[in-house]
């Protein structure tokens, strides 16, 4: 109806854009949605509005926009359990902070085990997240068929499906809605958004490095492809490029890039209540609102920023996922695609400051980070605002890898995303 009154009409811009100043309080880099994030939570709670964000692309176009949009707490870590509870919490009003649908869905969350192995670490995970009070428990295939009664619980299959870890929290939310919610909240709050402005080098004054680069220094600004914008505060939320832009502030991270690739079918009926996951088939899957199932993997084993799609993906998800669910033998995938991941050696992210006074990152989100975008965008900006690194991110901090403090995520974040 709304459609029909509006007619021809063009609708709002739902963001501020405009000329790129020369000087602002802070610059994020990055327009995925942890860069948004960032931006409204310095806005709204710390009421920090002199921001641009500044993206090379469009927002949303990096793995903000590609991602399989699964929300869950499940981690393995009490950090990490503590840290992602908080975003789950987030997330579930985040309709209402922003005003607007992002159709969170909260399903419950399924991460099977095929093997004695994997049944240990899912009770290992059940006990963390109720030390944390998260909702996890491990249950047996009679359950998980009641569940989920298109899963091969028969015993039959290679990989027979031994119990589950059930997390009911986790779901799926809508996540460009996400990423439009923080652009739109952000820029009514006066922040600006610079689309199609690439930074290309990042100033730094008084570093150990060659042009005074790098640990030591303080950062006094960026250099952009509209133009050179002084700022105080540079902020790297840049994911799949985070170490080509933290080199320019005369910083090393620990994050190599892989690409992570997905697919989605044509829509049918429901029929798959909850999230699966299976870390040993290397696949999960959802079922989205208008009936599509949504694939993804592991990321593919080579560093490399090409996202080019491959034959072997397809049919490896294809043949592992009709070894869960044999009944799917006729469904179509429509299509597949991929994006960039920020891989850190520990699966977990780096947040927070860094050597380089003013210089703040929030990167190495891996696969796994899109659900993690409320809580790191509202601690970053208490980081930032504050001076002072909050308790839910400090065990995230650059410098764990200098200290030998690394928070081990592997067996909850590979492939569960
Ligand atoms: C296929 C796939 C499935 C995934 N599934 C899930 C999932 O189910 N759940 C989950 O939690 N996570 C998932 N992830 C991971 C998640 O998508 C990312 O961790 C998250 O989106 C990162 O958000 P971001 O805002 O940090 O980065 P991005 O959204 O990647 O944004 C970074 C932005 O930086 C910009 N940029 C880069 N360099 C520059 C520069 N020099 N100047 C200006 N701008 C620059 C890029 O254009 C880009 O828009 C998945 C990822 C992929 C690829």
């Amino acid at each position: 109806m709304a459609l029909l009154r509006r007619g021809k009409r063009p609708w709002p811009p739902i963001w501020r854009s405009g000329e790129l100043r020369s000087s602002y309080d802070a610059v994020v880099v990055g327009g995925g949605v942890h860069g948004l994030a960032t931006a409204y939570y310095l806005a709204s709670n710390w009421g920090i509005t002199d921001v641009a964000v500044l993206d090379k692309g469009y927002l949303g176009g990096g793995g903000s926009g590609r991602n399989t949009a699964i929300v869950r707490s499940n981690y393995l870590t009490p950090d990490g359990v503590a840290f992602y509870d908080r975003s789950v919490r987030l997330y579930e009003r985040l309709a209402v902070d922003l005003n607007l649908n992002v159709m969170f869905s909260r399903r419950g969350h399924l991460t099977l085990a095929h093997s004695d192995g994997a049944l240990r670490t899912m009770r290992w995970r059940a006990e963390v997240n109720k030390h944390q009070g998260v909702d996890s428990e491990v249950i047996g295939p009679t359950e998980i068929k009641r569940l989920v009664p298109a899963l091969d619980t028969s015993g039959n299959p290679r990989y027979p499906i031994l119990g589950a870890l059930h997390h009911p929290p986790g779901g799926i939310v809508r996540h460009d809605a996400v990423v439009w919610g923080y652009a739109r909240a952000a820029a009514a709050l006066g922040v600006e958004m610079h689309q199609n402005t690439e930074v290309l080098d990042i100033d730094v004054a008084g570093g150990d490095g060659p042009g005074g680069k790098g640990p030591g220094g303080h950062v006094t600004g960026v250099r952009t492809s509209r133009g050179d914008v002084s700022a105080p505060v540079v902020v790297n939320c840049t994911a799949g490029w985070a170490s080509l832009v933290a080199a320019m502030a005369g910083l090393r991270l620990p994050i190599s890039t892989h690409p992570l690739q997905a697919a989605v079918t044509e829509p049918v009926k429901m029929f798959l209540p909850a999230v699966v996951v299976s870390g040993s088939l290397h696949v999960y899957v959802s079922q989205t609102d208008r009936g599509e199932l949504v694939f993804g993997a592991a990321v593919d084993p080579i560093a490399t920023y090409d996202t080019g799609g491959s034959l072997a993906f397809a049919e490896e998800l294809s043949g592992h996922v009709l070894q869960l669910m044999p009944g799917l033998g006729r469904m179509r995938l429509l299509r597949q695609w991929s994006g960039l991941c920020d891989m850190t050696p520990d699966y977990s992210p780096i947040i927070g400051p860094t050597p380089v006074a003013g210089f703040f990152c929030d990167v190495g989100w891996g696969t796994y980070g899109f659900k993690a975008a409320p809580v790191a965008g509202e601690q970053l900006a208490a980081c930032i605002a504050s001076a002072e690194t909050p308790d839910l991110i400090e065990p995230f901090k650059l410098s764990r890898f200098s200290e030998d403090r690394l928070v081990g995520e592997k067996g909850a974040a590979a492939v569960g995303h």
